[in-house]
């Protein structure tokens, strides 16, 4: 007899309870409290699945609500548990018994549809240019929203520039993945990506009828919306480019796992296409720019370096500026407390989870000029940490500063007429 299908579950069967993952936990670091370890959410997720717990036990909606789902674990663990496959299934239960909270049903209806996140992304980028974002961003909770929003600005103030030409041989057709917060709020981002790829030989396209990736959706136990998002996505993408260009690295992990969403040959098809810029650049070399004389400190995304695994990548990309120095500060490669809409529902452990990264900027010598991250929640978190604590360091996205140096060799200028 067929075996049942137990959805997610499944992947946490390896769990040995060795522990070795808790010192990579940042809720558990915070807590010190078992349950809101990985080795603890796994028993609770067990004796969920088993119908020992039921779905609107107090304490099992507690611990694994308080679950950053930044996959840190999964790095730690020896025995290849898959925690967040796992975490999915247990919050789709747990959402499909006890709904979700007022707060994340109306932040996720928002980006459920683009005629409402449109008008929404697009007021707060308009108040962004106002300044006063940047007036009043400070460490209290509304100073913290200011500048996280502040936090979306561009590095730098530069003129637009057309589109450059290859200065590489031809690498395929990239389809931009626009997003939603990115789309809205990350433009500058989105045009770095188009003119770093275009000079490291990618053509790329505008993919028309593409939404929201889902991702917040997902991870918040809301699959029905994630599924269907999904689908409209591979719709607009399937056939379309050689690759998927993906500058989130959220996005990244939702969109490379379609197939595993949705189930279908279009949806394995259109994720294994799926890229970060960062592997795009890395696999053209990337092309070496014009010197940038500029202290940086790079922080992994979770959901790049767990989620996709992409680690070494992000750095080929930095080692191709000349005149950049950059490190890895400690607890680089752990959680910012940002997690998608985690830091709106859980305000004090986001926070709690942020401050060690803010004391490690705080404490490296030479202090960094900027803190370099390719996901937009980590660079509104981390952005508004660094404002919080009055840090004059700024963050950005690391395709920003490979552009930066692209300009700085001059190939963004126009062809002077002859
Ligand atoms: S998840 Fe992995 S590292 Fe953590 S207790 Fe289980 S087997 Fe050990
Ligand atoms: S996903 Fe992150 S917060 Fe959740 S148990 Fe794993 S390491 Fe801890």
């Amino acid at each position: 007899m067929a075996e049942p299908d137990r959805g997610g579950f499944a992947a946490l069967d390896p769990c040995v309870h060795c522990g070795f993952c808790l010192p990579a936990c940042p809720t558990y670091l915070a807590t010190g409290d078992e349950a809101d370890s990985p080795r603890g959410r796994i028993l609770l997720m067990r004796a969920l699945e088993r119908g020992e717990l039921p779905a609107d036990d107090p304490g099992v909606e507690q611990h694994l609500d308080a679950c950053l789902g930044c996959r840190g674990c999964e790095g730690a663990c020896p025995s290849g548990v898959g925690y967040g496959r796992g975490l999915e299934a247990a919050r789709e239960r747990i959402a499909t018994a006890v709904g979700l909270p007022a707060a994340a049903r109306v932040t996720l209806g928002i980006f459920a549809r683009r005629r409402w996140w449109r008008p929404a992304v697009t007021a707060a980028r308009w108040f962004r240019e106002t300044g006063l974002a940047r007036r009043f961003r400070g460490s209290s909770r509304t100073g913290f929203l200011f500048g996280m929003l502040d936090a979306t600005a561009p590095m730098s103030a530069e003129a637009p520039s057309r589109t450059p030409r290859p200065r590489t041989a031809p690498r395929g057709t990239v389809a931009l993945f626009r997003g939603c917060v990115m789309d809205g709020l990350f433009g500058h981002v989105h045009e770095a990506t188009r003119r770093t790829l275009a000079i490291n030989g990618y053509t790329v396209i505008e993919v028309p009828g593409q939404v929201c990736c889902g991702a917040l959706h997902d991870h918040a136990g809301d699959r029905a919306t994630a599924r269907e998002l999904a689908r409209r996505n591979v719709t607009a993408f399937l056939g379309q480019a050689d690759f998927i260009g993906v500058d989130s690295a959220g996005c990244g992990a939702l969109l490379k796992d379609l197939d595993h969403l949705l189930g279908s040959a279009e949806a394995a098809a259109v994720a294994r296409s799926v890229r970060d810029v960062t592997e795009l650049l890395a696999a053209a070399g990337p092309v070496v720019g014009g010197p940038v004389s500029v202290d940086a400190c790079y922080d992994a995304p979770c959901h790049l370096q767990h989620a996709q695994r992409v680690q070494r990548e992000p750095l080929a990309v930095l080692a191709a500026i000349p005149g950049l120095r950059v490190r890895q500060l400690p607890g680089a490669d752990r959680c910012c407390g940002s997690a998608g809409i985690y830091g709106a529902l859980h305000p004090e452990m986001s926070r709690a989870v942020l401050d060690d990264k803010i004391a490690a900027v705080a404490a490296a010598v030479p202090r960094p000029d900027v803190v370099l991250t390719g996901n937009p929640g980590c660079l509104m978190q981390i952005g508004a940490g660094l404002a919080a604590a009055n840090l004059p360091v700024t963050v950005a996205h690391p395709v920003e500063l490979l552009d930066r140096s692209y300009r700085a060799a001059g190939w963004y200028e126009p062809t002077p007429p002859s």
